[in-house]
């Protein structure tokens, strides 16, 4: 059952005019979001206050977990939907599904978005993923289907099964068609963040910027925002944090995909990143990567072990709960400063916090431990980790 009012809708993508709440009462001035599509970014940018002082840098955040689907991935999912919208691959409440193979907060992102939209959204996840993962898809009402662990070339390895039970879904039925959202390929995904979390941080900082840091997963969020900061800002530094067993490190530094396990020991090149970090790290160059790879200037090696001091050290000292890619991101920002020598430059750092640690706490914050009453973790202690 779909209300009817509710169709009349849906057309549009975000709606909602975003303000800072607190100011005076205007009449006739309304802020009201349209659905939870009109939640979706306008997140705010926050100094971390600790690294900050410790650095005598300033050390922003993009606060993306605090999107209604909980990561970056809302503006993904919503992009690439409206995407196929316009160019008449969905329509919405008809009965249109969307597919896609994927592990993390993407499946969450669409699940959330393809019921506001009138779309079933089918997800292909392998099955040695905890079940945490696959209960929050149902309960958000979409289908899962979970397959044995397959080599990236296997037609029923997840991603390639999603691609072919959209096609399969549009050949036979004459009623509703599959879509394929393939997030590493589609390039909706980069567009989104160039389109909105590109500009919002620009505008955040009022134009004043000296470096962006982030990781990469699918590519999207650093070719986005760095395709909409660098020609605005020429002497932005472009940071890739990327973690350890990832291949894009010496893709940026040397144009070549190599990872130092893969050479140590010696193997053919791994499909899979040997990190707990999840949600970024990978060993090919996707489209959304390759969209912005030529404009960054440098990339960052992070260790599990930097990673996890640091989302200690944040909880202690910012409350701050984040999940492992955003340790990972701080971590680079931190050794960049380091690095350059920028320490008490008042240089600006941009960097995001993709999700919140409660998606993470079976796995990397299982690792991290408890906090207890501590306030034990260092900076040097994090840097003295990444240096053994
Ligand atoms: N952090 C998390 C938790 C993610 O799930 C992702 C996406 N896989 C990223 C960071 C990286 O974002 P992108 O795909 O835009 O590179």
């Amino acid at each position: 059952f779909v209300p009817i009012a509710l169709r009349n809708f849906v057309s549009g993508g975000g709606g909602g005019s975003s303000s800072i709440s607190g100011g005076e009462v205007g009449k006739g001035t309304e802020d009201i979001k349209n659905g939870i599509e009109g939640c979706i970014g306008n997140t705010p940018l926050v100094r971390i206050r600790s690294l900050s002082e410790y650095l005598g840098c300033e050390v922003l955040a993009k606060a993306e977990f605090l999107n209604p689907g909980g990561s970056p991935k809302d503006r993904v999912a919503l992009s690439i939907i409206l995407k196929a919208e316009q160019d008449g691959k969905l329509r919405p409440f008809s009965g249109d599904k969307v597919f896609e193979g994927t592990v993390g907060s993407t499946g969450v992102s669409l699940a959330h978005i393809c019921r506001a939209r009138g779309y079933l959204a089918h997800i292909c996840m392998p099955s040695d993923q905890s079940a945490e993962k696959s209960s929050l898809l149902l309960k958000l009402g979409a289908e899962v289907e979970r397959v044995s662990p397959a080599s990236i070339v296997d037609p029923r390895q997840f991603v390639n099964l999603a691609k072919s039970r959209a096609r399969t879904l549009t050949l036979s039925s004459s009623l509703s068609r599959g879509f394929f959202a393939d997030q590493f390929e589609n390039e909706a995904n980069w567009r989104a963040h160039f389109e909105s979390t590109g500009p919002e941080i620009y505008r955040q900082c009022g134009g004043r910027l000296d470096a962006f840091v982030a990781g990469a997963g699918t590519g999207g969020t650093i070719s986005g925002v760095v395709k909409y900061l660098k020609p605005r800002i020429p002497n932005l530094t472009a940071v890739l944090a990327d973690p350890q067993g990832s291949g894009l490190l010496n893709k940026v530094k040397y144009g070549v995909m190599f990872n130092e396990l893969t050479e140590r020991e010696g193997t053919r090149r791994r499909a899979q990143v040997d990190t707990i970090v999840e949600g970024i790290g990978i060993n090919r160059v996707t489209a959304n990567f390759e969209a912005g790879r030529t404009l960054l200037d440098d990339a960052i090696r992070v260790t599990d072990e930097e990673a996890c001091l640091m989302a200690r050290y944040l909880v202690e000292q910012d409350g701050l709960f984040v999940g492992s890619s955003s340790a990972v991101n701080c971590v680079a920002a931190v050794k960049l400063v380091k690095e350059r020598g920028w320490e008490n430059s008042g240089k600006r750092i941009v960097t995001i916090l993709c999700d919140s640690g409660s998606r993470h706490l079976s796995k990397f914050w299982a690792q991290v431990g408890d906090i207890g009453g501590n306030w034990d973790t260092t900076i040097e202690q994090i840097l003295q980790a990444g240096a053994k």
